[in-house]
């Protein structure tokens, strides 16, 4: 459902349910340098490269949907960093940040490429970025994401840190892994000027391993870290979902992402493009459209507008994962890869 396009008011994408949608999240490729063990199975089967939507067909699927009123959009994975010439599509997508049309263009990263891609990042108008990093510990490093070299992604934080981007780090909450080693995760990232989010693990796609001895509540991680910190609840917002307290003690901010305990559907402003053009509404659901047909169907973008007002109509009104032994098996069948994290 479209609302207002007539020419004294901005465009806008509302749904059902009276939310604007203004972020749009895109999996520029499901595939990734890692294999976190959480995210993926060690032996993925990635979508065949032929299913892809070409860069120029990404950013034309994205200039629409700027078009139609979004303001934030984010570049994620998969890796990201890893799509061949990625950069060639974000000095596209920049066009709209010179233009005014949209407020923020930003990526979602393991860190693994920025040493080489930072600067141009910032070139492009880059100026904030999302960094996941689970520990500091080199050995559980490699363990979690299988592949991943800590030493690489510590040197691309300071890389993207040198070129002056505003840097968010990321780590999902491991019961028995990374659940004690918060407090020092969190003291190194506000040392170094940056925001920790931590977030709950949630039951998306087939894994090699049991989630329920994963997943951490964060109610249990805030509780441990009030034994050591003073956190103070803060209305700062970033356009995520995330909410925010201050810590007294280092002067950051620590973000909690609760998709399990709380979720926090009531204030969605955002649908998730894959690189195929498949269009989630929900990243808890399975329904979805499909934008690769009319993409292609012809040169104008008239059936794509009306692909994703038929869409945003459709958007449900909330998730509902759950994990527990007895429902042994992933809420929603993709991976996080697929959806865009
Ligand atoms: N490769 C990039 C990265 O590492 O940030 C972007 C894609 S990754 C899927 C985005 C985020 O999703 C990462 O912070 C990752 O830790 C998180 N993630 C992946 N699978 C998850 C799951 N099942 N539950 C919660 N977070 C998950």
């Amino acid at each position: 459902m479209t609302s207002a396009n007539s020419s004294t008011l901005p465009p806008k994408l509302v749904d059902p349910f009276a939310r604007t949608i203004d972020y749009l999240r895109v999996s520029v490729t499901d595939r990734c340098d890692f294999r976190c063990t959480y995210c993926m199975a060690e032996n993925m089967a990635f979508l065949p490269k032929k299913d892809l939507l070409t860069l120029e067909e990404l950013d034309r699927l994205c200039t629409v949907f700027v078009e139609k009123g979004v303001k934030k959009l984010r570049l994620t994975g998969g890796e990201p960093l890893v799509r061949k010439n990625i950069m060639h599509l974000v000095r596209q997508l920049s066009r709209h940040l010179a233009s005014g049309a949209l407020e923020e263009l930003t990526l979602t990263t393991n860190g693994s490429q920025l040493t080489r891609f930072a600067p141009e990042l910032v070139d492009c108008g880059v100026k904030r970025i999302n960094i996941s990093i689970d520990t500091l510990d080199a050995d559980k490093f490699h363990a979690i994401t299988r592949w991943g070299n800590l030493s690489k992604v510590l040197e691309g934080i300071d890389a993207a840190q040198a070129a002056g981007l505003h840097v968010k780090l990321n780590a999902v909450a491991l019961k028995g892994f990374n659940d004690k080693e918060m407090p020092e995760l969190m003291r190194w990232a506000h040392g170094r000027g940056a925001d920790l989010t931590v977030i709950e693990t949630m039951p998306l796609g087939e894994i090699d391993e049991d989630r329920t001895d994963q997943y951490m509540p964060l109610s249990l991680l805030r509780a441990q870290l009030e034994e050591q910190f003073t956190l103070t609840d803060i209305p700062y917002k970033t356009g995520g979902p995330a909410r925010y307290v201050e810590v007294a003690e280092t002067g950051g901010r620590l973000g909690f992402i609760t998709p399990m305990t709380h979720n926090f559907c009531e204030s969605c402003n955002r649908v998730r493009l894959t690189c195929t053009g498949t269009l989630y509404m929900c990243l808890g659901q399975e329904d979805a459209a499909d934008l690769r047909a009319p993409l292609r169907a012809s040169e104008g973008n008239e059936l794509l507008s009306r692909a994703i007002d038929e869409a945003i109509g459709r958007k449900p009104k909330g998730h509902d994962f759950v994990i527990d032994r007895r429902t042994n098996r992933p809420s929603v069948s993709r991976h996080m890869s697929v959806t865009g994290g």
